[in-house]
């Protein structure tokens, strides 16, 4: 289903004749009437407002399902269309056998690619101002990057990236904040049972599934490009070494994923993984950049000087959210796994950095559904990287 969707809406109504007929918007209503009031209820299950059928138009990129409104882009596309075929339109008017220059139709190309990213932009942003607080903040979170790789992939089984189809309405649900339908009114632990409360909630363990499950894809990762990777490795105790008010002291103290030769040949890499759900009342007056490095700089003080004095290792803690995002220091983590990998595999940087972040956020999501509906909908991700190749999955997945 999340094909058709992706595939519906990037390309085919991307279509030919919003391109090539001038003033048809008129007629594009009846379509358009059929996309709000047929296809999205029926994918969805949800009768769209207005403003929920707006944010849904704009683009995966911009962190929306890219549900284009033919009415309102049919001027647009067409006005694009007519600018970049003139130089082609001039060559034919003028009986000319050579082609148009190609420089120039890239040029115009790429202005128009640039107005039409200018215009939606603008969108989305009245669009956001115009929403309610938590919306607004649903809208910025929508737009991270991890976080739209989750509806932008085509879902393969094969690499674990295939939702069903409830999991799937979960998936919009939970992007849109959505009621979600089916659940329990109580939790387990006795207090309402809230989407923001599942997310957080430390019973029935779903949150330390949540956790493992990252941890085990990260160690998975690592192993195909340093030495000595170990999950959960003790740390060697303390003794006499200053550390800094805060940092753990501890005698059992054990961090996420040890690796060696990450940051640098030989070096002990220690990480650390945090999965924090922004819509906690905790952090509702924070702006998404504050919320992480708030996270980060906590798991530092606790464990960054010890590492460095007693271990002589660098410390890194990746802080992630459920809604797909990532903290700095997590996003340059990946950028360096990316770039030792594809060194490793011999595959282009870019690809291996969309396939490791389409992994990452598939797990996350996975880890927000688990949490919503508990083990009902877990199951495990495999991950056989060994024998992956990124270019291939790449292609097959649609990954950008
Ligand atoms: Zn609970």
């Amino acid at each position: 289903m999340l094909c058709g969707l992706h595939f519906w809406a990037e390309a085919s109504l991307d279509l030919f004749f919003l391109r090539t007929l001038p003033d048809i918007d008129t007629l594009l209503e009846p379509l358009e009437r059929a996309l709000a009031e047929v296809l999205i209820p029926s994918i969805t299950k949800r009768n769209c407002s207005q403003t929920e059928r707006d944010l849904l138009q704009l683009p995966v990129r911009l962190g929306r399902l890219g549900f284009i409104n033919p009415v309102e882009n049919a001027g647009s596309e067409y006005k694009a269309s007519v600018s970049v075929t003139a130089p082609l339109v001039n060559q034919i008017v003028a009986q000319a056998h050579e082609p148009a220059d190609e420089a120039d139709v890239n040029e115009l190309r790429r202005r128009m690619r640039r107005e039409k990213e200018e215009v939606l932009r603008r969108k989305c942003d009245n669009l956001k101002r115009s929403l309610p607080e938590k919306m607004q903040r649903v809208v910025e979170l929508g737009g991270e990057n991890g976080s739209s790789n989750r509806l932008s992939v085509i879902p393969l089984k094969e690499m674990s990236f295939d939702l069903n189809k409830r999991e799937f309405r979960d998936a919009i649900r939970l992007r849109y904040d959505w009621p979600i339908p089916d659940t329990q009114s109580v939790c387990v632990c006795g207090v309402r049972f809230t989407v923001d409360h599942a997310m957080i909630c430390k019973r029935g363990g779903f949150i330390i599934q949540r956790h493992n499950e990252l941890r085990d894809l990260e160690a998975e990762l690592l192993k195909m490009v340093c030495y000595d990777v170990e999950v959960e490795p003790g740390l060697q105790p303390v003794t006499g070494e200053e550390l800094n008010r805060g940092a753990n002291q501890s005698h059992d103290a054990r961090l996420d994923v040890h690796a060696r030769g990450f940051w640098e040949r030989q070096r002990s890499a220690y990480f650390d993984i945090r999965v924090c759900h922004p819509h906690a009342d905790s952090y509702k007056d924070l702006t998404l950049k504050q919320l992480y490095k708030q996270q980060e700089n906590e798991k530092k003080r606790k464990y960054a000087s010890r590492i460095l004095e007693v271990e002589q290792g660098t410390f890194t803690p990746l802080v992630f959210s459920t809604t797909g995002g990532m903290g700095e220091e997590c996003a340059r983590y990946h950028a360096r796994l990316g770039e030792l990998l594809a060194t490793k595999k011999g595959e282009i940087h870019s690809t291996t950095v969309s396939w490791i972040r389409a992994k990452v956020a598939f797990a996350l999501l996975r880890g927000a559904l688990l949490c919503l509906r508990g083990s009902r909908g877990n199951r495990k991700i495999a991950t056989n990287i060994h024998e992956t190749d990124f270019e291939i999955e790449r292609g097959l997945a649609g990954l950008s």
